[in-house]
């Protein structure tokens, strides 16, 4: 999509900045920024918003030689509006757009040059249309096949599509699911009983240590779940609180990671970021603990820079979060 980005409430007016945006383009710019070979599957209008997205993807490295170009639809848009230092309102224009007809052919092209080591789906797409649905689906099945490692951020939109509807999906597609990366409130909709777990998380409000120590128990009880359901492993985003992996393989358990402290200036696109740093690790061959310790510094890079993916580090900058208020590098 092409994203413009205001200063202040919407409806006064002023001027915005052009950009482009998208949460799988995101996860694909990170990933190439840090050096990673990487191509992106979707659809774009015959437009010139449609060439600014692509433009910025091959600027920044990022494979588009399969993406479409749909003369019928234009390019999908979202303006970002920042209401309070804290609250960012985020209007999405994307109905009947380029990326929501999305077909399963278009994905086929993608793979067709050679298949990935990693595929990255997102929750989003299937809750565009029912093209992009199978468009999905059949990336999906290109991935098991060309036994490429899954990777799936649930990334819920309750604009898009009910709970019900993406726990009928979703919970199909578990069982291929390598990598399953989600907030913890989002578990529930890949499970079986799913909304019904859901609502149950976001009942009355409880506080307290027996209340913390109920959430971390329902927390492994649905990790587990999704475990014996054939997930490789299950990674949950905490926004400020850092990240928690779950694994057969851990010998000593859940792993969790702190977040890297940072001036947070804008938290939008951190869990795309936080995508792109753990598949970047987990392509470079390192284990739970490298991943985590990636993702959360990519996190931490997003989160402390404007834009959802323009902050995005080097390989070289990965160090630099930890350098003292002041440093100038020269
Ligand atoms: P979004 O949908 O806005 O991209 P998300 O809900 O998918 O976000 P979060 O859990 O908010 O993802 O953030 C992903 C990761 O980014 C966190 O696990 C953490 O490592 C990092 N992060 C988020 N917020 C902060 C923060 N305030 N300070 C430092 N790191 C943060």
């Amino acid at each position: 999509m092409v994203a413009l980005r205001g200063s202040g409430p919407l409806k006064l007016g002023g001027t915005m900045q052009v950009s482009v945006a998208g949460a799988e383009s995101n996860v694909a710019i990170g990933l190439a920024r840090l050096g990673h070979a990487v191509r992106w599957a979707g659809a774009v209008g015959d437009d010139e918003a449609g060439a600014l997205v692509l433009r910025t993807l091959r600027a920044e490295g990022v494979e588009v030689s399969g993406a479409a170009l749909d003369p019928g639809a234009p390019t999908g848009l979202l303006l970002f509006e920042p209401r309070l230092p804290e609250v960012t309102r985020v209007h999405y224009y994307r109905a009947g757009s380029a990326g929501s007809r999305l077909t399963a052919d278009a994905v086929e092209d993608a793979f067709a040059a050679a298949p990935p080591r990693v595929l990255h789906l997102t929750g989003i797409t299937p809750a565009l249309s029912a093209t992009a649905r199978s468009a999905a689906a059949r990336a999906l099945r290109l991935a098991r096949g060309h036994g490429s490692l899954v990777c799936l951020d649930v990334n819920f939109r309750a604009r898009l599509w009910t709970a019900e509807e993406a726990t009928a999906v979703l919970r199909e597609w578990v069982p291929s699911v390598d990598v399953l990366i989600a907030s913890d409130d989002e578990l529930p909709l890949c499970l079986p009983d799913g909304p019904a777990a859901r609502d149950g998380a976001t009942g009355p409000p409880t506080t307290g240590p027996a209340a913390a120590g109920a959430a971390a128990a329902e927390l492994d009880a649905r990790a587990e779940a999704l475990l014996d359901l054939g997930v490789g492993e299950v990674v949950v985003k905490r926004g400020a609180a850092g990240a928690t992996v779950f694994g057969r393989d851990l010998p000593d358990g859940p792993l969790h990671r702190p977040a890297t402290p940072v001036r947070a200036v804008d938290a939008v696109g951190a869990g795309d970021a936080f995508v792109a740093g753990y598949l970047s690790a987990l392509l470079d061959g390192e284990g739970p603990a490298g991943r985590l310790e990636r993702a959360v510094t990519t996190g931490a890079f997003a989160v402390a820079s404007h834009g959802d993916w323009e902050g995005a580090p080097t390989r070289a900058e990965l160090g630099m979060l930890g350098a003292p208020p002041g440093t100038v590098v020269r």
